[in-house]
């Protein structure tokens, strides 16, 4: 008998490819398969032809210009590209600003800079893990080529002020870089009036396939100067050399289509089903508290923790869902999350800590489900822990 598969509530760490965007995919994996840079035949202009009409679609979602974007494997090779691109451009005695609540992606190149010699300020975040403009302009200095701020947080879902940050950059005439990973496609962003400069984004997060991502890179102000990761056939204005994965691409641009074409009503739908599961818990459990920004987030995301419970025995509860615990999810190397640290959250409620990442295909029954299955895990481990301690005589 097969066992049933646990809902799922982890989009943040992936989604899965929508089935429009499968179809559009489908004739490229056979049929169209030209190599988009073979441009003296058919088969070659046809897929330069899907590749131009993708890069459009996205575009035509961040309020860009085409010629803009520059296609990668994923975000975290468009993080790399953007931080280690700009600072070896800029060359020597560099100095960059990020948050202490970037992504790993953002993180670990930083490091890997600094063992190099550029200078890194690492700013710290509020309790909702947001950052103060303030503090940006207050860290800049005369040798600053680099701000990057993640415009809305995968953990805990804040959304930080990206137009007030990208204001004092453009003063300053310092570029401003932003891991928007989570929030292409769920959220409104226009950059032809944001004044952000680079954009990373990842099309498995918006119901795309894995392997496909894009930076964008202003063209507007001027040059921006970036050396190159890969070096080869030049492709992709010579910032990003490899055959392009044209069906990956064409994923992507569909993806864009779609999140633009639905990306109000599926807000404002899981916004309510976020409220539901909040409620559904809050009637049932005291000890709650929950993570992120109340207002200003996205409406999928549910980051909460748990008095009371220890978080290994309360995942190993929670079979019937897909959900991450406060260790980062989807690193190689699983630690406590660094982001519910920077908070501010002990290292207890980090520990007991869960986001729930709703999506496209979550329903509101999946939501009363998963009270039921949380509900029951915390009240088991609650009253399992006062046995010991009323046995204990404390
Ligand atoms: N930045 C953020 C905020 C993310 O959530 C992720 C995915 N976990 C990445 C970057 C990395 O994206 P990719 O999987 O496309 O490399």
């Amino acid at each position: 008998m097969a066992t049933a598969r646990p809902i799922y509530l982890d989009h943040h760490a992936t989604t899965p490819v929508d089935p429009r965007v499968f179809d559009a995919m489908r004739p490229f994996f056979l049929e169209k398969f030209g190599n988009a840079a073979s441009v003296n035949h058919a088969f070659g202009t046809e897929a330069a032809d899907a590749v131009e009409q993708a890069r459009g679609e996205v575009a035509q979602l961040l309020g860009a210009d085409a010629s803009s974007l520059i296609f990668t494997s994923g975000a975290t090779e468009a993080n790399n590209l953007a931080l280690l691109g700009v600072v070896r451009a800029a060359g020597p005695g560099r100095h960059v600003i990020a948050t202490s609540a970037e992504h790993r992606s953002v993180l670990d190149p930083l490091r890997r800079l600094e063992r190099s010699g550029t200078e890194v300020t690492l700013l710290p975040v509020d309790k909702y893990a947001r950052v103060e403009p303030g503090q940006v302009a207050a860290c800049i200095k005369a040798n600053t080529v680099l701000v990057s701020v993640i415009l809305a947080n995968n953990e805990v879902g804040s959304i930080n002020p990206l137009r007030e940050i990208g204001e004092i950059c453009r003063e300053r005439n310092i570029l401003l870089h932003s891991d928007a990973v989570q929030a292409v496609g769920k959220i409104p962003i226009d950059l032809s009036e944001l004044p952000i400069d680079l954009l990373s984004l990842s099309a498995h997060k918006l119901y795309g396939p894995k392997g496909a991502g894009a930076l964008f890179v202003r063209r507007d102000r001027g040059r921006i100067a970036i050396e190159p990761l890969l070096y080869g056939g030049g492709h992709e204005r010579r910032l990003r050399s490899g055959t392009l994965p044209v069906l990956l691409i064409v994923g992507l641009g569909v993806a864009c289509r779609i999140a633009e074409e639905e990306m109000d009503e599926e807000s404002a739908r899981l916004a309510s089903l976020r409220e539901r599961l909040l409620r559904g818990l809050q009637q049932e459990l005291d000890g709650l508290h929950v993570n992120g920004h109340p207002s200003e987030r996205l409406a999928g995301n549910f980051n909460v923790s748990f008095d009371g419970v220890d978080g290994e025995a309360l995942m190993s509860g929670l079979s019937g869902i897909a959900v991450s615990s406060g260790s980062a999810c989807t690193s190689a190397d699983p630690e406590p999350s660094h982001v519910l640290r920077a908070m501010g959250v002990s290292d207890a409620l980090t520990r007991a800590s869960l986001r729930f990442g709703l999506g496209r295909s979550t329903t509101a029954a999946q939501i009363d489900e998963a009270v039921r299955i949380v509900v029951a895990a915390v009240r088991k481990l609650r009253s399992a822990a006062a046995t010991t301690q009323s046995a204990n005589g404390s």
